[in-house]
């Protein structure tokens, strides 16, 4: 197992990039912790396969280098970096038994036939497939063959790292879980270093120690589950995480009131002049509709989803979103909405800011 370390990568699939839109991956300097269990998460297009072929050594960045430990191995293959991929759709071997596929990484590496035995069988358990052991591949769903592909990624225990591409995509939803509980308990008994890519944010938050959120190229949050929540750092982790996701309000902020359309808000912090585009976000769990004070808004429908309620309105013409408990009466005359001020956070290009404690 390894610390990887990426320091001033970057790529670009043209020969002779110009601007920084010509990047699939804009500069990254990022150390993932040696045994720890990450998802990189984003919507389709944002790099997040770059990166982990990059990783892998299936694509030589055009920038940068790739440590494993103190070691570089920016110009080392995937074979001698030591590590196991699992991509979206299933690589198996058509002609060999499922037994033989799960052993042939072990094989490879010249494993002894009895504990190759001991660990296909082990293996098969964990993917639900011990039944079918000696069953050729041939003729098996795309489902089955993917849980070999997961297999054959997970027999090694000797792997600097395991990375996943997205690789329940096409398991049916109720293995789905059971896989990914697995890949954790897996994790827990070797201690490997996991990358799992998604773009499914309960999966990442269900698997990950820490999630590395990816937008347009760029890694723009890394951190637990509790701290996406909390302060997001860029207004699209705030929409891409949480559902719905986090309020986004245009405003002025002077000192520690913000001003949306002339109506004040009161913030937990104080922040001096901000220039450009500010913006306060707000997490429907942290706004609260009320029949008293506050900003006005008009109540377009409440939706029911079993643990809480959604109240969807509109506040000065945009979309509000706003979490109310289950027992609460939403009456006619809730016409306004209030903000928890320590919950409000503010915004300026897209980027958190940082203020004092007002
Ligand atoms: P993700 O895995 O997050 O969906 P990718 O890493 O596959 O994203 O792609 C990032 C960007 O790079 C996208 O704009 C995609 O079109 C582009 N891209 C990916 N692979 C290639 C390639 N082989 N040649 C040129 N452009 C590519
Ligand atoms: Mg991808």
């Amino acid at each position: 197992m390894a610390k990887i370390t990426l320091d001033n990568l970057a790529h670009s699939y043209f020969p002779n990039p110009r601007s920084e839109d010509d990047f699939a991956l804009k500069e990254l300097n990022h150390v993932w912790t040696d045994g720890e269990a990450y998802a990189l998460l984003g919507s389709s297009g944002c790099g997040k396969s770059t990166l982990l072929n990059i990783i892998s050594g299936l694509l030589t960045p055009s920038q940068g280098r790739i440590l494993f430990d103190d070691l570089d191995v920016t110009g080392a293959s995937t074979a001698d970096r030591n590590i196991a991929q699992v991509f979206q759709f299933p690589v198996v071997y058509d002609t060999m038994t499922v037994r033989d596929n799960l052993a042939f990484p072990l094989k490879n590496r010249g494993a002894s036939a009895q504990y190759i035995a001991s660990r296909v069988q082990q293996i098969g358990e964990m993917i639900g497939m011990e039944a079918e052991l000696d069953k050729r591949a041939r003729g098996l769903t795309a489902d089955a063959k993917q849980k070999i592909s997961l297999g054959r990624g997970m027999v090694r225990e000797d792997v600097n790292a395991l990375l996943f591409d997205e690789p329940l995509t096409v398991i049916d939803p109720h293995m789905k879980w059971e896989l990914r509980t697995q890949l954790k308990s897996l994790h827990h008994e070797f201690g490997h270093t996991m990358i799992y890519v998604t773009h499914d944010q309960t999966e990442a938050l269900t698997f990950a120690d820490k999630v590395v959120v990816m937008y347009d190229g760029r890694v723009v949050q890394i951190g637990t589950p509790e701290e996406l929540f909390e302060k997001p750092e860029h207004t699209f982790v705030g929409y891409f995480i949480g559902s719905p996701g986090m309020n986004v309000i245009p405003a002025t902020v002077e000192g520690n009131t913000a001003v949306v359309h002339g109506a004040t808000v009161k913030i937990g912090q104080a922040f001096g002049s901000l220039n450009g585009k500010v913006e306060i976000g707000v997490r429907p769990e942290f706004a609260k509709l009320t029949d008293g004070e506050g900003l006005p808004v008009k109540v377009r429908r409440v939706e029911d989803v079993g643990r809480h309620k959604i109240v969807r309105a509109d506040l000065f013409g945009n979309d509000i979103n706003i979490v109310a408990s289950e027992s609460e009466v939403i009456s006619s005359d809730m016409n306004r909405v209030t903000f928890d001020p320590a919950r409000v956070n503010v915004y300026v290009n897209d980027w958190l800011q940082e203020g004092e404690a007002a």
